[in-house]
């Protein structure tokens, strides 16, 4: 039976970077990623935006050539999903019955796609956004398509809605909530991102409710609970993510929503990390909220907190969450975490498309959604790293620059 003194589970922009922030700090034992895709690890945002539009190729999407990963000596097991792990003897157990050994382990596993549980939802062409495959399944088949539903107004389905305008398919977008990004942002940004997507032509409708999905031996169309039945040669879910952590339960570890982890992305069991999205961790910028951030920042930055701590020098995570998405001409630009505000400041005008929402909590600054307006979300990370409390109206006020307005 092999071992490796660091197996990484999980092929993913977390477990990438474990892997690259390992030999980054000199670390020199053996180094193995275990990845149920076929593919070498690559970067998921291109998934819902420029991969999906066709603007960029497979290779440009790759976190690192093929190369980088034998040079490092990072040994790569694609089409290999981890069903087992025993903590005690310190080993693994593939799908295909494989056993290899471990000194330390890296769970980078993130999540899959939620799918929906109504009748109907398991017909062909119904689709997600998750990853390569999922997307190359969408496009092979668009030509062939006019009517596309989108189920969930989250970044998942405003990007594909995006994307496929450009394609100049006839889009509905159904979201549960009465507003878009309902779990991310303030409503000021949701209703600016349903005027646009309206704009652009997108049929979007709130607060409705999928009943079933209709078709014989394919999707034809999307039953709301009113009845109405909305004609759709395709459906894409985009209605939020279920961290992959069975292994690691059945394992012992202790799970509420995610994997628990300690500050320095321990899990309960020994020699065992986690990182990124099935992490579910005490976040600073959170009030101390117990969460899973899902991002790459955070699947990132967990990822060189543990390479760190491995390679000698233990190092708590902390870092400062940041967001992004472009859907049309909007760069969206995030940093902190907005969950728990009790008030928000704009700065500028939605109408001008470039326009700050800062959110406050007991006047104190935790986030900002910065759109088209990359100068705030450069110097609104500041005033989130120092938690600034700054007079509402001087923050409203888009012509004196935030970094001019720091105390701290
Ligand atoms: P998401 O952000 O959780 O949004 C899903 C939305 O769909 C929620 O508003 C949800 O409402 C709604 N929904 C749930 N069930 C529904 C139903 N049956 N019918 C209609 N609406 C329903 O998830 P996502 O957009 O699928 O994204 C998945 C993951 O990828 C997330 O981690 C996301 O952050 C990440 N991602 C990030 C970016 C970016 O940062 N730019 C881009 C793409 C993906 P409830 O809250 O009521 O469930």
């Amino acid at each position: 039976m092999s071992k490796y003194d660091v197996l990484i589970v999980g092929g993913g922009h977390g477990g990438a970077q474990a892997a690259i922030a390992l030999r980054a700090a000199k670390f020199e034992g053996s180094i193995a990623i275990f990845s149920n895709e076929e593919f070498y690890p690559y970067e998921r945002p291109p998934l819902s935006k420029e991969y999906f539009a066709g603007e960029k190729s497979f290779e440009r999407i790759l976190i690192r050539p093929e190369s980088f990963w034998q040079e490092r000596d990072i040994e790569i097991h694609l089409k290999s999903r981890v069903t087992k792990v025993d903590a005690q003897l310190h080993t693994i157990e593939t799908a295909s019955g494989d056993h290899f050994g471990f000194g330390q382990l890296i769970w980078a596993t993130g999540g899959a796609a939620r799918w929906l549980s109504c009748p109907g939802a398991q017909l062909p062409g119904i689709h997600v956004v998750r990853n390569r495959d999922d997307v190359d399944g969408i496009m092979a088949g668009l030509e062939n398509v006019r009517d596309i539903t989108i189920i969930g107004g989250g970044y998942i389905g405003l990007e594909s809605a995006a994307v496929l305008r450009k394609f100049d398919k006839n889009i509905t977008l159904i979201e549960a909530q009465d507003r878009l990004l309902s779990r991310v942002a303030g409503e000021e940004i949701s209703e600016f991102y349903l005027q646009q997507h309206r704009m652009q032509g997108v049929d979007v409708r709130l607060g409705a409710q999928v009943e079933s999905i209709e078709g014989e031996d394919k999707v034809t169309g999307v039953k709301l609970s009113s009845g109405e039945v909305i004609p759709s040669d395709l459906v894409i879910i985009g209605i939020g993510i279920v961290p992959c952590i069975n292994a690691l339960r059945d394992a012992g570890a202790i799970c509420a929503n995610g994997v628990d982890v300690d500050e320095l992305c321990r899990t309960s069991l020994p020699d065992i990390f986690a990182i990124g999205d099935c992490a579910s961790h005490a976040n600073k910028y959170a009030s101390g909220a117990v969460l899973r951030v899902e991002s790459v920042q955070n699947a990132n930055d967990m990822a060189s907190a543990v390479a760190k701590t491995i390679a000698g020098i233990e190092t708590p995570y902390n870092a400062v969450p940041w967001f992004w998405s472009n859907q049309y001409d909007l760069r969206l630009q995030t940093v902190g975490i907005s969950s728990d505000y009790d008030a928000t400041v704009l700065r500028g005008n939605p109408a001008d498309n470039s326009f700050s929402l800062v959110y406050l909590r007991q006047g104190k600054i935790i986030a900002l959604d910065c759109v088209n307006a990359t100068k705030d979300y450069v110097q609104g990370r500041k005033l989130v790293l120092n938690g600034e409390k700054i007079d509402a109206a001087l923050l409203a006020d888009s012509n004196i620059q935030l970094k001019e307005m720091q105390v701290g």
